[in-house]
């Protein structure tokens, strides 16, 4: 038997839909549109097209978006200077440095200038302690999209056992922090762990954020697993002609979907959920800056 596809375009309309809903109703029943500030310095082309669609996507939402281009030569000075004016502005809730940064800014300075409460990627130093301590955080976009596919498709995450591979601070740890707070016992692999395919067969949930094309092969996957492909990697694809590429995941989709009980696709799968719950935080972060009850 195949295993089921997790859907993340649909996953991720829904919860568009929801957010809509709440912007919604913080416009008419209390006067607040939550807005959105993305920062981008330089000209990296998959940058570009990320700030582009998170922009799309907060306006189609009924936000405000606020879109900051600076050049790659921006001093750090005016950078931070930046960060502060949007920190002070109300009409802004959420803000986000699209990384990477050029080289000569440093990413963890400018990350921690952001107020924590503003800051809707989870990048903050006080976020990860939160999150990192059980308290209530800004929660990073990529691992909270997989969790709530997880979530959707399994119910309780409890006592399963899960394996992360990939140990960056954008994807995998936060990942591990949350799968541990839905009480799963979780291995992170990396790229010095010994006997990788034997400790990935062990998972009831895999996730993998490694950045390898088609790492991870059919056979590290326990039959029934449920596979959460967080990988975005391009690759020559001679058959759709010269020069031309495809998008393929950690995951050799062909592969894994014979082993696996679930497995998101890429395209398709964790990338939709990740601007989705952007957008989802931007209005957490609103309703929090008015004193609101916060949409669940
Ligand atoms: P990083 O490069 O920061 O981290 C990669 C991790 O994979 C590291 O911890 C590294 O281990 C580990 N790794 C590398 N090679 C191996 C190996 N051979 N075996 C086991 N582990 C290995 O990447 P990110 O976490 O930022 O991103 C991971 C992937 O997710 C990328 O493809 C990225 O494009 C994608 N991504 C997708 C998003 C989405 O919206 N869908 C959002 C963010 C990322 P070590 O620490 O030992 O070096």
């Amino acid at each position: 038997m195949t295993a089921h596809i997790i859907d993340g375009k649909a996953f991720a309309a829904s919860v568009r839909e929801k957010v809509a809903g709440h912007v919604a109703r913080l416009k008419d029943g209390h006067g607040i549109t939550p807005g959105l500030a993305v920062v981008l310095v330089g000209e990296d082309p998959a940058s570009e097209v990320y700030v582009r669609n998170k922009g799309k996507q907060t306006v189609e939402v009924g936000m405000a978006s606020f879109e900051h281009k600076l050049p790659a030569e921006t001093s750090e000075a005016d950078l931070l200077a930046l960060i502060e004016q949007l920190n002070a502005d109300p009409a802004v809730h959420g803000i986000l440095v699209q990384l990477p940064l050029p080289g000569h800014l440093d990413s963890d300075l400018v990350i921690n200038s952001i107020d924590p409460a503003k800051d809707v990627d989870g990048f903050h130093i006080s976020n990860v302690g939160l999150l990192g301590t059980g308290q209530k955080s800004m929660v990073p976009c990529t691992p909270l999209g997989c969790l709530m596919m997880l979530r959707d498709h399994l119910g309780s995450l409890s006592g399963l056992n899960a394996v992360v591979i990939g140990r960056s601070n954008i994807v995998g740890k936060p990942m591990a922090q949350l799968l541990l707070g839905d009480s799963c016992t979780v291995t992170i692999a990396h790229s010095r762990t010994k006997d990788i395919e034997e400790v990935c067969r062990r998972a009831d949930i895999l996730v993998a954020a490694v950045g390898r094309p088609e790492m991870v092969t059919g056979d590290w996957i326990k039959p029934g697993a449920t596979v959460i492909d967080v990988g975005i990697n391009r690759v020559p694809a001679p058959e759709k002609g010269e020069g031309k590429t495809r998008l393929v995941g950690d995951v050799e989709f062909a592969s894994a979907v014979e082993v696996a009980g679930a497995i998101t696709p890429v395209p398709g799968g964790v990338g939709p959920m990740t601007i989705a719950c952007l957008l989802a935080n931007t209005v957490t972060a609103a309703c929090r800056a008015n004193g609101l009850p916060e949409p669940e």
